[in-house]
């Protein structure tokens, strides 16, 4: 196996992530996905040989209203039958995992104690040692021109270092895919969408908490180490909170927003976060930085064979949520090529035919 990246490995959307880690989805496909995936997290160790700490602290949603808190009970008859380990929690439960948050404005929240956090590019470098250990070959700034194709088959992919013969393709290439499916003139609807992250100074009071997440707002926060992980939803020109993209491009990939954080989101998550938890009021922020989520038009990714294009493979276009499957989503693909059908997971609704059909098995949600 050749791993070719124009950049550094990680330079891409995994440097930027959260690193969450949750079950409470509300399609099925994704919470087997979250299963299979927290599996491996929980061994990493032991599968990679490398260290990678998976906190599992929770997800903690809280509600400000009552419609908010009969959302998030919605979905809770497919976390039974699922055996998710998620609850529904009073405010009296919200103040004990969160010791300190203001809770006089909520009116309930459901938490996960099986979700958590974890860090992205630890994690990338033992996946990496590991696949390296088996035999794969890394080439770092090798960028990939073009896909050969000839006929209905895929061949190989030009390089700027030469050509490179395969007899199978796989594109994992985050936000960037369409512009290279279109070389083999395979449209992909994958776009990118600016988020951003902030980083307070120390907070050790709270360096075990939940990821916790405000429903209506969007505004969330994790630790990580002794700091806390602010997320937040984009605000719009007249500073409306936005959680996802007001619609898809007129043409795929779409406009690159440039990769600086807009000035307006930083005395919007002072508010918030001061509002939410004293902890807050003097809250230092010592970085932050924006990256691209990768949209489909429903919010989920694109995983498996192209259709009509043997050879040629794509695992892309998976929003908020690309780290926390990412050992699913690789065993999964790798099923796909090995043996024409992932046999773990049925994951035929995550084809790009889905998109040409104009089939929609998914509704549209974004944290
Ligand atoms: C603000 C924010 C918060 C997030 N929080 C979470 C979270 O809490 N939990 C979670 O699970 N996910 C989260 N995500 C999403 C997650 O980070 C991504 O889904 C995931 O990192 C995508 O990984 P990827 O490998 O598919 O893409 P990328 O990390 O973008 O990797 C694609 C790689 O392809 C390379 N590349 C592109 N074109 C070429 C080419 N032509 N030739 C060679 N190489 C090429 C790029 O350089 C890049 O390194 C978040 C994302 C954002 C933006």
């Amino acid at each position: 196996m050749l791993v070719l990246e124009r950049d550094q490995l990680g330079a891409g959307t995994t440097k930027g992530g959260l690193g969450g880690i949750r079950h409470q989805f509300v399609d099925e496909l994704d919470i087997r996905m979250s299963q299979l995936a927290t599996a491996f997290w929980r061994n990493f160790e032991d599968r990679t040989g490398s260290r990678h700490d998976f906190e599992e602290r929770g997800y903690l949603f809280i509600a400000n209203t009552e419609v908010g808190v009969a959302e998030l009970r919605l979905p809770m008859p497919l976390y039974e039958r699922m055996r998710a380990g998620v609850r529904m929690v009073s405010r009296i439960e919200i103040a004990e995992l969160v010791p300190g948050i203001r809770v006089d404005d909520v009116f309930g929240g459901r938490f996960g104690a099986r979700d958590g956090y974890g860090d992205p590019l630890v994690a990338l470098a033992g996946f990496a040692a590991a696949a390296q250990l088996d035999g794969a070959t890394f080439r770092e700034g090798v960028a990939v021109e073009s896909l050969l194709r000839d006929g209905d088959r895929v061949t190989g992919v030009r390089t700027g270092a030469g050509d490179v013969r395969a007899d199978r393709v796989l594109l994992a290439t985050g936000c960037w895919t369409a512009a290279l499916a279109a070389t083999a003139a395979v449209p992909v609807p994958i776009w990118p969408y600016r988020r951003s992250i902030m980083q307070s100074g120390p907070l050790p009071q709270l360096a075990r908490i939940p990821l916790t997440i405000e429903w209506e707002s969007g505004f969330h926060f994790r630790p990580k180490g002794a700091a806390q992980r602010f997320a937040m939803p984009n605000l719009t020109a007249d500073g409306k909170e936005e959680k996802g993209p007001a619609g898809a491009p007129s043409a795929y990939p779409g406009e690159f927003a440039p990769l600086e954080v807009p000035a307006s989101l930083e005395p919007w998550v002072r508010a918030r976060a001061a509002w939410r938890h004293p902890a807050f009021v003097e809250l230092r922020i010592v970085d932050s930085w924006s990256c691209y989520y990768e949209m489909t038009p429903d919010d989920h990714p694109i995983v498996g064979a192209v259709p009509g294009v043997a050879g040629l493979y794509i695992a892309a276009g998976f929003s908020g949520h690309g780290f926390m499957h990412a050992p699913a989503t690789a065993q999964l693909v790798v099923e796909e090529m090995l043996d024409g059908r992932a046999r773990t997971i049925d994951i035929g609704d995550l084809s790009l035919e889905r998109f040409q059909s104009g089939r929609r098995p998914f509704k549209a949600a974004v944290l």
